[in-house]
């Protein structure tokens, strides 16, 4: 099989790898029943003290799914699974003292004096390896080809589980987060002073539709989604909430002015040039809300309705600051 085939294990594309993990927007997420029945039925399929869903984040490894150890995380450098996404099958450690690569690692030579390691690459479909699911003992012990087959297909169970969730996150026409993402997200935030909360609409899009077709209105669409995908910040998350319709949530202290960027938004909007319309010029509409201090979460999400619809009242393409 040549190595660019779909599927095939690229093992040494860390940045790549790193993307695909991101994308996936499973880290720091909370723990979830799917994965914590998976990691203790693997628990008391090899009797083994300690089962993890292992996620290698950046300089860290986090953890889903963890039974027998109360950790969240670890640092890389000290990872066994860190080894693990560098094979597409089972690494394995039988007795961690007499390896040289984990002799000296704290984990072995403190607590909590981990033996033994088997683990199986959580796989992407397009062949990144994003961490590991693994079984973890503090005594020496063997693994046999059966369990290790076995191991991999769980880990195939946790991908599986994982791109189910990303799935039902994901609008399919634009692959922008969608509604329930965007829910999420405002839940997350619930009561952060430091966040706000923009929405958009796009202005006249019914007459889009009705001039250029529907399929030429899914490319306005999907456009303007890049747009939005572009001039978002790390701390800025823009989901298709509706129809034609978006929600952008700025969080944090970073994060810039909402007003600042949402004008930023409106006017590259406004700029774009589109083929399939005649570049017949698209605007939208938009409102903002800063988060207010113990505020309920569609209070907030009303303000922001509001202003929206003072910025079409007043004649669309501009933005509107709820008081
Ligand atoms: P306004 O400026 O007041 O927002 O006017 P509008 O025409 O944008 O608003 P209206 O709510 O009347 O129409 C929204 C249109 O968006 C109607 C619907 O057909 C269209 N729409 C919703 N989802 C899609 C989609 O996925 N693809 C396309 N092409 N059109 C869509
Ligand atoms: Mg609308
Ligand atoms: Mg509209």
């Amino acid at each position: 099989m040549n190595d660019t085939h779909i599927g095939a294990p690229k093992t040494d594309d860390e940045f790549g790898r790193q993307r695909a993990l991101d994308a996936m927007n499973v880290v720091d997420t909370p723990k979830a029943p799917e994965f914590e029945r998976i990691t203790k039925l693997v628990q008391s399929i090899f009797g083994a003290p300690v089962v993890a869903v292992s996620l290698i984040d950046r300089r860290r490894q986090w953890f889903k799914s963890i039974q027998g150890l109360d950790v969240k995380e670890t640092t890389r450098d000290v990872a066994f699974c860190d080894h693990t996404i560098r094979h597409s099958q089972c690494f394995k450690v039988e007795d961690a003292t007499k390896d040289p690569l984990f002799a000296n690692n704290p984990l072995v030579t403190g607590e909590p004096f981990i033996r033994s390691y088997l683990g199986a690459p959580l796989k992407t479909e397009d062949g990144y390896m994003l961490g590991a699911l693994c079984v973890i003992d503090y005594e020496p012990r063997s693994f046999t080809k059966q369990q290790e087959q076995m191991l991999m297909s769980f880990a195939d169970v946790v991908m599986g589980e994982m791109e189910l969730r990303r799935s039902a996150a994901i609008d399919e026409l634009t692959r922008l987060p969608n509604r329930r993402a965007f829910n999420d997200c405002l839940l997350d935030l619930a009561a952060n002073p430091d966040a706000s909360l923009v929405f958009m609409d796009i202005d006249h899009f019914k007459k889009i539709n009705d001039t250029y077709g529907h399929p030429a209105g899914d490319v306005v669409l999907k456009q303007l989604a890049g747009v939005l995908a572009s001039i978002c910040g790390p701390e800025t998350i823009a989901c298709r909430i509706g129809g034609e319709e978006f929600g952008i949530v700025l969080r944090g202290k970073d994060a810039e002015q909402p007003v600042a960027f949402a004008e930023r938004l409106r006017k590259a909007i406004s700029e774009q040039a589109i083929d399939e319309i005649e570049k017949t010029k698209v605007t939208a509409s938009f409102g903002v809300a800063k988060a207010k201090a113990d505020e309920p979460m569609n209070e907030w999400q009303e303000r922001a309705d509001k202003a929206l619809y003072r910025s079409k009242h007043d004649g669309r393409d501009r933005v509107t600051a709820a008081s």
